[in-house]
């Protein structure tokens, strides 16, 4: 247990048992804060079952929470990028120093249901209560707390308020209800699982004609490839096209990625998502009532730092509640501090889409990409 709030907060509501809501969960538990109950409107609690991108911002905000050696036992940890040709030549290999003390490697992978597991064990065993298959009907506050109705037509009267509910937010929505819907960015991103060959230890990524693919390590034995597309227009797909469309868009790749973009076959998981993205550039809170993670700020996996993202906001808003007993004061402060890192983040995330959608050279790209490299690898 690290140190404990300053303010009055004894019961605390969580609408969204994603990254973000059980960061906060386990954050404010640490704290010691002794009522705390999550939401999630899914009555099985599920996420869909491919890797994602550990950046060093991810990596860092994980590790800071308490899962470092969950994820060196069960993820991937890797310091490098090699980028190739199509047909698999080395072009460049770029090494990543360590941000970590005892030099543990910064950047990797893990399995998005192995991450959920990781968490929401973590939550159970600090016997938060949750309760799924619902969510949250009505909020209504007053200076001294929030008295909410869910779905299923129980009450409940809180402290405080987190809404963690993603991208397509309904707390978003009751809270801040002139708020504009995310937007399509353009893109789609493309995720295949494959069985992790012994020479896949570190991400490589393949520069084709049509697409560039990266084949990231996420587990001991598995690695996830991701491609991102230009999709104007944004097309309806059918999981039965999906195969020989990624066939086409990676037709030049040779080798040894060849070969394994070959060995997808209908029936593979192939996780195909168009990417949409949203920053509220103003305060997300109101009152007693907070939005975190993707609610508030959903980028796209450019910089592969959305889920740290969501972890850091729990960080910092328990880090400043420890500050100061005055709620509002706390929430300014935890504003000064996320909204320019949220800002960076999203906004150079989608300059980068923006770049390679209209066909930019590397020599453009790369520095943008470097430069934000940086950005993401310093301190939240
Ligand atoms: C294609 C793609 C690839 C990505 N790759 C990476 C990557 O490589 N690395 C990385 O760091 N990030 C990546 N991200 C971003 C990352 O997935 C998100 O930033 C992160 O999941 C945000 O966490 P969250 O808890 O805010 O939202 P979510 O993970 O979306 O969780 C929201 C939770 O709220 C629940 N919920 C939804 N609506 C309600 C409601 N009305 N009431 C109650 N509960 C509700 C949902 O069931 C869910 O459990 C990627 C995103 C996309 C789209």
């Amino acid at each position: 247990m690290s140190g404990r709030l300053a303010n009055d907060l004894n019961k605390v509501l969580i609408v969204g048992g994603g990254i973000a809501g059980m960061a906060a969960a386990i954050r404010l538990r640490e704290a010691g804060v002794e009522q705390i109950e999550m939401i999630d409107v899914d009555p099985q609690w599920r996420v869909y079952g491919t890797g994602i991108t550990l950046s060093t911002l991810t990596m860092r905000a994980l590790c800071d929470l308490g899962f470092r050696d969950e994820i060196l036992a069960h993820g991937f940890a890797h310091n490098r990028v090699s980028m190739r040709t199509s047909a698999g030549k080395i072009l460049n290999v770029v090494e990543s120093p360590s941000v970590f003390a005892d030099g543990t490697p910064s950047e990797g992978g893990i399995l998005r249901p192995v991450l959920h597991k990781m968490m929401s064990e973590r939550v159970l065993g600090y016997d938060i209560k949750v309760r799924l298959g619902l969510t949250v009907e009505k909020a209504e506050q007053d200076e001294d707390g929030v008295s909410v109705t869910f779905t299923d037509g129980s009450t409940g009267r809180y402290d405080f308020v987190i809404g963690a509910d993603g991208l397509f937010s309904k707390m978003r929505e009751l809270v801040f209800p002139d708020t504009p819907k995310p937007t399509f960015t353009g893109q789609a991103c493309w995720r295949v699982l494959f069985d992790r060959p012994d020479d896949f230890d570190h991400c490589h990524m393949y520069m084709g004609k049509m697409v560039k693919a990266g084949f990231n390590p996420c587990a001991p034995d598995k690695m996830y490839m991701f491609v991102l597309e230009h999709v104007p227009g944004n097309p309806r797909r059918s999981q039965d096209e999906l195969v020989s469309i990624l066939q086409e868009l990676t037709a030049d790749f040779e080798g040894e990625a060849g070969e394994l973009i070959r060995s997808v076959k209908s029936g593979s998981q192939i996780v195909y998502r168009p990417l949409e993205s949203i920053l509220i550039d103003g305060d997300w809170y109101c009152g007693r009532i907070l939005l975190i993670g993707d609610a508030v700020h959903a980028t796209t996996p450019h910089l592969g730092s959305g889920a740290g993202m969501a972890v850091e906001d729990a960080i910092v808003l328990v880090d400043e509640l420890k500050k100061t007993s005055v709620l509002e004061v706390a929430l300014q402060n935890f504003m000064d501090r996320r909204l320019p890192r949220g800002k960076a983040v999203v906004g150079n995330s989608l300059r980068i889409g923006d770049l390679e959608m209209a066909g930019a050279p590397m020599s453009e790209i790369g520095p943008l990409f470097g430069q934000s490299l940086q950005m993401i690898a310093q301190p939240y």
